[in-house]
């Protein structure tokens, strides 16, 4: 018999389509995993899941006796209680390295449309404003290059934006972490300090860290106080990060000078939500990862984890490798 798999939100085409041959696939997309009966009958004999930014807690498990791998085609992982899989024995996995340069990339054209701009004055030529040949000084933005950028989460994806930053743009380099990483700190001429004092001396400051307890929240008020008037702040992580209301209330009394969000609080963001407002914000819709070749590489990925897992192989991206018994 086929072994069931739930796939959810976001499993490209091809990827979905060699699965099906293999197993018997159920595909969601927008329901209320709480409540969708027919969600929930499927799930109750699912062996796998596979997908997107599904919350898979303490209830979800318990309408799911037969899961053996929950497969996530994101690298973040903050939707997985963890704790709640390890102490069932369910495998959990997620797609690290096949879009940390896409996620740095979009990073850094966040921070340099940002710094110049750019979606501003792309309105301001589209809407027929732009009305002298030498565009005026209230709309010259600040320069990117040879300024000093603090990284928040010198991961994978802080070290790709680290490498964009110090080989591109000769900015000077600081960096937070839970630990020192000595080879960066040689291979790009970085800098290790505190959080405050990389707050308060950057130019720019990207955050890129998971959303876990330690993190959550990690920049408000305090934090935004302690950046330079002129500091610009990119978020790339996720929206709970940061306490966002502290971050809309930094803005309007310009303790900063402008903010770079690829992540939200709640998603899709609020259409009322005051940072849309902001000429200073500029926005994109959590598209780190979103591009054609990287979604399919994820979903690749996804796919060869959960296949290994079903079928008594040992996943390469097991997030918690305590749950694989030799
Ligand atoms: P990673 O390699 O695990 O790097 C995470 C970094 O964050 C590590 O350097 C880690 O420090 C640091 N960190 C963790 N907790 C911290 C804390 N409390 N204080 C300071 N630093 C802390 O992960 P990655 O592949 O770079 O991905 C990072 C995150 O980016 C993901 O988890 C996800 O939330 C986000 N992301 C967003 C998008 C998007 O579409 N916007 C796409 C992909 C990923 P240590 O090295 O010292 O452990």
């Amino acid at each position: 018999m086929k072994k069931k798999i739930i796939a959810y939100n976001r499993v490209e085409t091809p990827v979905l389509e060699d699965l099906q041959k293999k197993y018997d696939v159920y595909f969601y997309k927008n329901i209320d995993t709480k409540t969708d009966p027919l969600f929930l009958e499927h799930l109750s004999e699912a062996q796998g899941i596979i997908g997107l930014e599904l919350e898979v807690d303490k209830e979800l498990l318990e309408h799911a006796p037969h899961l053996e791998i929950v497969s996530n085609v994101s690298v973040g992982h903050n939707n997985l209680d963890m704790e709640q899989l390890t102490e069932r024995g369910i495998m959990a996995t997620n797609t690290p390295d096949v879009l940390t340069d896409t996620v740095a990339d979009t990073v850094f054209g966040l921070l340099i449309s940002t710094a110049r701009r750019i979606p501003e004055l792309d309105q301001l030529v589209k809407n027929g404003e732009w009305k002298t040949e030498a565009i005026e000084p209230e709309y010259f933005g600040t320069d990117v290059h040879h300024k000093k950028l603090g990284i928040i989460g010198m991961g994978r994806i802080g070290q790709a934006i680290a490498q964009r930053a110090h080989f591109g743009f000769d900015m000077d380099i600081l960096y937070h972490s839970r630990t020192r990483k000595p080879d960066v700190e040689e291979k790009f001429s970085a800098t290790y300090c505190t959080l405050d004092e990389l707050l308060s001396e950057s130019d720019f400051i990207c955050l890129i860290t998971p959303l876990t307890p330690e993190t959550e929240g990690m920049i408000g008020k305090r934090e935004f106080q302690l950046m330079k008037k002129s500091g610009i702040f990119i978020n790339g992580s996720r929206g709970k990060t940061i306490v966002e209301q502290d971050l809309i209330d930094a803005l309007k009394t310009s303790e900063i000078a402008a903010a770079g969000l690829d992540v939200f609080e709640k998603e899709p963001v609020n259409a009322i939500n005051p940072l849309l407002q902001m000429k200073n914000v500029v926005t994109t819709p959590h598209i780190g990862s979103s591009t054609y070749e990287t979604e399919l590489k994820m979903s690749e990925l996804a796919a060869h984890n959960l296949e290994a897992g079903l079928n008594g192989r040992k996943p390469p991206n097991l997030i918690d490798e305590s749950v694989w018994k030799t």
